[in-house]
């Protein structure tokens, strides 16, 4: 069973919340506050609820202390960003004599930011001693990063065991309903899954987890290829995973069909000579890719099918972009397919992975789908079926 944040007593208690303040930085300037606004219920609702609020998070990938990844730009804009209401303060350090001084010191509504976690080498290494500092800060663990908690760091896991009671935020508490409950457990049929990108093998375990599951299973990206190839046919240049890999994609296909479940490939293409869509751009009339050209887009026969089939669908689930779609000429299957989740009410439509929710996102669906996974490579974990660590440490008996 896992608590939520509004399961538990704050008042006057320090609240430890691990955020996901990882936001991209040029300069002096936070270029994209996203992450920070996605913590603001939970580190509100803890303010309301008369806990001393204190916040940790990692910056970057640090090699030791560095200036340049400090959180306190973040401090700055959580500050902004709460309406001037909160005071924020900036710990120079996440443990030691002086946080712990200021963390005796914080008045209610006052919120303390802790110095980037990753600047003790301790914090990747899941340190028991540092986890044990961190954890004396807290009456109260509250994890509300989601996308770090496919990691098992100090702050994620190690900590938690040694502070008396926990719970998880908002942001947690959706994704693990929506990814958890509503696709993994609990999905409305028919459930439909939706996988792309750039390699079958970073998505071989999600593949083999969401098999069972699924009423269909559609593929699109440069994935296709290296399926396609395993079955025989051309895919001329396009990206292709050679070797075992082949292999791989043909005990998938022998997976589905032993469990009678359609894993359904692109059965025509966009393709160019060139990935960046220099040169002439060809509609194939079918699933082969000419000899000198790559397979960059699925094609509008594939659109109609794969939109046919989200519209029926109850659930859907989509990793990976369908195309290169970075490049506008490619992008056509990768919006066909955030515009059919899109327009089924019906359906809980659920995406994980960075690339995908970036699409989404950029193309304007996102305030349509019913979850847009915060987690790049945390969501692609949960699918795997796996516990993320950062979770399981939430879990009470
Ligand atoms: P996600 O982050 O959503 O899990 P991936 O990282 O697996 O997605 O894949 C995204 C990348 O795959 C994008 O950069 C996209 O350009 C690339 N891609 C998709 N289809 C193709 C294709 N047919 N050929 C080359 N690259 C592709
Ligand atoms: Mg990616």
């Amino acid at each position: 069973m896992i608590r939520y944040i509004d399961d538990l007593q704050l008042t006057g208690k320090r609240v430890f919340i691990r955020v996901d303040f990882n936001v991209p930085l040029e300069g002096r300037r936070v270029t994209d506050d996203t992450r920070i606004r996605e913590a603001l219920p939970t580190i509100r609702r803890a303010l309301e609820m008369g806990g001393k609020v204190i916040l940790a998070s990692h910056l970057g990938r640090p090699k030791g202390a560095d200036p340049k990844l400090s959180t306190v730009l973040v401090a700055e804009k959580l500050a902004e960003l709460l309406g001037g209401k909160h005071e924020v303060i900036h710990a120079d350090d996440c443990v030691g004599d002086n946080v712990k001084k200021q963390v005796n010191d914080l008045k209610a509504g006052q919120v303390l930011l802790l110095e980037n976690l990753r600047f003790h080498k301790e914090e990747e290494a899941n340190d028991e001693a540092f986890s044990r500092e961190l954890a004396a800060l807290a009456d109260v663990y509250v994890n509300d990063a989601f996308g770090t908690a496919h990691r098992a760091h100090a702050s994620t896991a190690g900590m938690v065991p040694f502070v008396k009671e926990k719970a998880a935020g908002f942001l947690m508490r959706k994704e693990i309903e929506y990814l958890g409950d509503k696709v993994l457990r609990n999905p409305q049929k028919p459930f439909v899954a939706i996988l792309g990108g750039s390699k079958v093998s970073d998505k071989i375990k999600v593949i083999e987890s969401l098999l069972p599951k699924v009423d269909a299973l559609l593929v699109g990206g440069a994935m296709a290829y290296t399926f396609l190839k395993a079955q025989g046919i051309e895919v001329g240049k396009s990206r292709v995973e050679e070797g075992d890999k082949l292999a791989l994609a043909a005990k998938l296909l022998d997976t589905a069909k032993r469990l009678k479940t359609p894993l359904v490939l692109p059965i025509d293409h966009i393709v160019c000579a060139d990935p960046d869509g220099k040169g002439p751009v060809q509609e194939t009339p079918d699933q082969v890719v000419p000899a000198d050209m790559m397979g960059l887009d699925i094609g509008p026969k594939t659109r109609a099918m794969y939109t046919q089939r989200i519209r029926d669908a109850k659930t859907v689930i989509w990793n990976g972009p369908m195309g290169r779609f970075e490049v506008d000429k490619f992008a056509e299957g990768t919006r066909s397919v955030a515009a059919a989740m899109s327009i089924n009410k019906d359906a809980v439509t659920v995406i994980g992975g960075g690339d995908s929710a970036a699409a989404v996102e950029q193309m304007g669906y996102a305030d349509k789908m019913s979850h847009v996974s915060t987690g790049g490579g945390a969501s692609l974990e949960f699918l795997e079926g796996q516990p993320l660590p950062g979770i399981k440490a939430l879990e009470t008996k």
